[in-house]
């Protein structure tokens, strides 16, 4: 069998042409465009070449993009001023400041003072809590754009085994959650977990967030699994140069899995699609704006 390869990049495309739609009706009906509001503190590349994305896909959704780019060596007080008045500012819908921190700064403190119904990224405690509850929330962008990918290869998710292999706040935790939401068997893996192989072996859907480049061996799936890589490693490639893979060993998977992201163009760009997403579902319950249910695949969370 050969899986199914899930093209991100068409989903993540589409999902954003929606939202730009939405973006419209809003504006006509609000007389105003979202804004999401991007705070990046120092020179990491990484994080400068995401905000470079997240502003040109803001553009592109028809919002309101507020850029802030300060020092590397900008104390926490100035950092935590500034989201107080990003927090009071009537044109700032959403709130993202991109992560790492310097480490003089508290990045728990700097998320948490963020007003939960700006925090846009789904990081705030009250966010957190209420993706547990099942309550009206934001969800973290990147477990949310894998549920998506995944819901569309396979809709009928209750009573499935899913092992989500990584327990981070951004990504295991909340993508365990999700899961568990759509009534799947759910196993969270990590570290120090003693049989890794073994939980794989009987899940039908996979999730891994791990950050070690083909972790996930191919022999390791179950027939038919759906496999959801979120890892994004950068590797040497054979004969010079580098390369992304997933946390998945990709060619040994494709063999055995239904279906499989690919790394790169599986779920990365699904992640700027979900925050454009959040971004538009902020503006509109913040105005008493009905949310475009094409923005969500059916009964999205949060
Ligand atoms: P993290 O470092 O915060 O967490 C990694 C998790 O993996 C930890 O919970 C740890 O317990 C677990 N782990 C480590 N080694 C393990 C092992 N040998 N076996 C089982 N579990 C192990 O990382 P993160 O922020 O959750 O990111 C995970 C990966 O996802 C990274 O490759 C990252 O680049 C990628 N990522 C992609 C996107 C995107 O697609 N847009 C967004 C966020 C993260």
């Amino acid at each position: 069998m050969t899986a199914r390869i899930i093209d991100g990049k068409a989903h993540a495309a589409a999902l954003r042409a929606r939202v730009a739609t939405a973006v419209a009706g809003f504006r006509e009906a609000a007389g105003r465009a979202p804004g999401l509001a991007v705070v990046l503190v120092g020179e990491d590349p990484a994080s400068s070449v995401y905000v470079r994305s997240k502003n040109r896909a803001t553009a592109e959704a028809g919002m309101r993009g507020f850029e802030h780019r300060l020092p590397a060596d900008t104390g926490e007080a100035e950092l935590l001023a500034l989201v107080d008045r990003l927090n009071a500012d009537p044109g700032v819908d959403g709130i993202l400041v991109q992560l790492p921190l310097p480490p003089h700064v508290d990045a728990s403190a700097v998320i948490t003072r963020i007003d939960p119904d700006k925090d846009v990224d789904g990081f705030h405690p009250v966010n957190v809590g209420r993706l547990a509850s099942g309550l009206p929330g934001f969800v973290p962008c990147t477990p949310l754009g894998s549920l998506m990918l995944l819901r569309d290869v396979r809709p009928k998710l209750a009573g499935l085994d899913a092992v989500v292999i990584g327990r981070s706040g951004i990504v295991g935790k909340p993508m365990a959650q999700l899961l568990l939401a759509e009534s799947c068997t759910v196993t969270i893996a990590h570290s120090r977990t003693r049989d890794l192989a073994a939980c794989v072996r009987r899940a039908d859907v996979v999730v891994a967030a791990v950050g070690v480049p083909g972790l996930v061996r191919g022999d390791w799936i179950k027939p038919g699994a759906t496999v959801i890589d979120v890892g994004i490693n950068r590797t040497d490639r054979e004969g010079g140069g580098t390369m992304l893979v997933g946390d998945v060993d990709f060619a040994g998977a494709v063999d055995v899995a239904g279906a499989i992201t690919p790394v790169p163009g599986g779920v990365g760009p699904m992640t700027i699609a979900c925050l454009m997403r959040n971004a538009y579902v902020s503006a509109c319950r913040r105005d008493g704006v009905a949310v475009d249910g094409r923005v969500d695949a059916s009964g999205t969370p949060g």
